[in-house]
């Protein structure tokens, strides 16, 4: 069988960019992406200001790519999380979601911008989508506009970013989808 798709935010669950400034999570390394070197990241190009400083773990590559998904990058980094992100967290190339029109612009209905955008991407497959930024309307639009029980919303604390309890909860919905480490 097909694995289900991963959706990887960047900023947040890899990037702890809520986290006291003064003190770099443990384990983390840190790096710094030019101002307007085709990243969108965290705010739109307009209002930055400067380099991105950004806090990446090195193990959450393996960590990820262990869990039984097919990974996707689900952010406003799209291409670049590529260049950026992947070698330092140990990914290999993945696909991204192209948000388009999408990008940043808030809907009335307050569902979040990325939803939409990434159920369509989904096309009916089960995927587990890793964030910071979902909320109940989230969940209740892809309830009603994706198939019962094959979306996760996974929410992650972005003054934390990805722990253990994360890898596990996301391993468990692939399991329960019939996926598994071992068809990786
Ligand atoms: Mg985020």
């Amino acid at each position: 069988m097909s694995r289900p798709l991963l959706f990887l935010d960047v900023d947040g669950p890899l990037n702890p960019y809520a986290a006291k400034p003064e003190r770099r999570p443990a384990g983390y390394t840190t790096i710094r992406v030019p101002h307007g070197d085709g990243v969108g990241g965290l705010l739109p190009l307009s209002l930055r200001r400067g380099p991105l400083r950004v806090w990446l773990n090195p193990h959450h590559g393996r960590e990820l790519l262990r869990l039984g998904y097919e990974l996707c990058w689900a952010t406003t980094w799209m291409a670049a999380a590529n260049r950026w992100i992947a070698p330092v967290v140990g990914l290999p190339e993945l696909p991204f979601v192209d948000f388009g029109e999408a990008l940043f612009q808030e809907r009335a209905d307050g569902v979040h911008w990325k939803t939409a955008p990434l159920v369509e991407y989904a096309e009916g497959r089960p995927f587990a989508w890793v964030d910071d930024e979902q909320s109940e309307r989230d969940a209740s639009y892809v309830a009603t506009h994706h198939p019962a029980s094959r979306g996760l919303l996974h929410h992650v604390n972005p003054r934390i970013g990805l722990r253990e309890d994360d890898f596990r909860a996301l391993a468990d919905f692939a399991v329960s989808l019939g996926s598994s480490p071992a068809d990786a």
